[in-house]
């Protein structure tokens, strides 16, 4: 199928991670730098293996920004041959028809479309708050404001909100082509000092008492937590909870815990308390969310470096896919439990 002279970057969707994150990293690398991808037991790790509704909508998505053609785009399948054409700025609307990651599927074509020449909108409807992905706040508090320190610059609007496992949410993402600034890479290293820490419930068509009750389990377990704001999510296709922790210094750091049937609010709430505290006692600069997340925009300018408080296993997968596509290489340095991370031409 691949109609250019090279041969395809062979990816085995298995290794490592074995999620959606190597598809979506493999279409955003094959995007930008035109080589055709040839991937195979996609998802294999996961419950539910081959393409669900959102990696089929990537894939498409991927399609659609490129002017690309695939074969094995089909729900549930496990093989995908994609050949990209010519990355084009536009008005893309992607609709998932599920409650699948709006946010996974901005971020698969966001990459290309930073290099584009013109800016785009990419609006997406699905999933914008759900478990196992970035959520809105994430993906326009944390995600958006460190790849725009590197020079890759955009804004991003919550349209309609979408909770798992109802969905019918919509989030617009607009691009601007990346300046060429010297210097203007990932550099994350130093932890914040002091921090005001806030904490976010969302709540849809769900009794009034439960936020109420996460709101005191946050404030018993977390006293650093100097406010906490109720959103009451009214015009929402399901019902839906989640509670996060907000650290502010300047950038913000967004957790997450999502409520759902059957889940105790204790249980919500240790969970996400958790994460921050784990974060705050590292004295790191990027959690483990978005040190996954922030690899390519580094292994894009060749260059970058953050400190984390995890190796996860997101992160050293996605490390192997990128390094298939770019000429870079990543180092990772370990002083007791800070990980400093650092991207280099190779
Ligand atoms: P995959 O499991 O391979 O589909 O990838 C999931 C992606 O979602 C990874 O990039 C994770 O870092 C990201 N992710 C999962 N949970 C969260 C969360 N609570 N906040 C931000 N990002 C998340």
């Amino acid at each position: 199928m691949p109609e250019n002279n090279f041969a395809p970057v062979c990816i085995d969707g298995s290794s490592g991670e074995g999620g959606g994150q190597v598809l979506r990293t493999s279409l955003a690398l094959s995007c930008i730098t035109g080589k055709s991808l040839h991937i195979e037991n996609i998802r294999a790790a996961r419950r539910n293996p081959g393409l669900a509704k959102q990696h089929l909508m990537c894939v498409q998505a991927a399609c659609g920004i490129s002017n690309g053609r695939c074969q094995g785009a089909a729900l549930g399948s496990g093989v995908l041959d994609f050949q990209p054409g010519a990355v084009q700025s536009g008005d893309f609307l992607f609709r998932i028809g599920s409650a699948g990651s709006a946010s996974l599927v901005i971020q698969t074509v966001l990459p290309a479309l930073f290099f584009a020449d013109k800016p785009s909108r990419v609006t997406v409807t699905g999933g914008t708050h759900n478990p196992l992905a970035p959520p809105f706040d994430f993906l326009c508090e944390t995600f958006l404001p460190a790849i725009a320190a590197a020079g890759f610059q955009g804004d991003c609007r919550l349209i309609k909100h979408g909770f798992f496992p109802a969905g019918g949410g919509q989030i617009a993402f607009d691009t601007r082509p990346r300046q060429k600034v010297r210097y203007q890479i990932v550099d994350l290293c130093e932890p914040g000092r002091e921090f005001q820490i806030d904490a976010r419930i969302y709540t849809a068509k769900l009794p009034a008492h439960v936020a109420r009750r996460q709101e005191k389990l946050l404030l018993q377990s977390f006293p650093e937590i100097q406010k906490v704001e109720h959103i009451e999510v009214v015009h929402s296709d399901g019902p839906g909870n989640c509670v996060m922790i907000r650290l502010c210094d300047g950038g913000t750091t967004v957790f997450t815990s999502f409520g759902m049937k059957g889940k105790p609010s204790q249980k919500v709430v240790r969970e996400v308390v958790d994460l921050a505290s784990d974060f705050l006692a590292g004295g790191v600069a990027v959690d483990r969310f978005l040190a996954d997340q922030i690899l390519v925009y580094m292994a894009l300018s060749k260059a970058g470096r953050f400190t984390t408080n995890e190796l996860s296993s997101h992160l050293l997968t996605n490390i192997e896919v990128i390094k298939k596509f770019l000429p870079v290489n990543f180092d990772v340095d370990r002083q007791k439990q800070i990980y400093t991370i650092s991207c280099r031409p190779c």
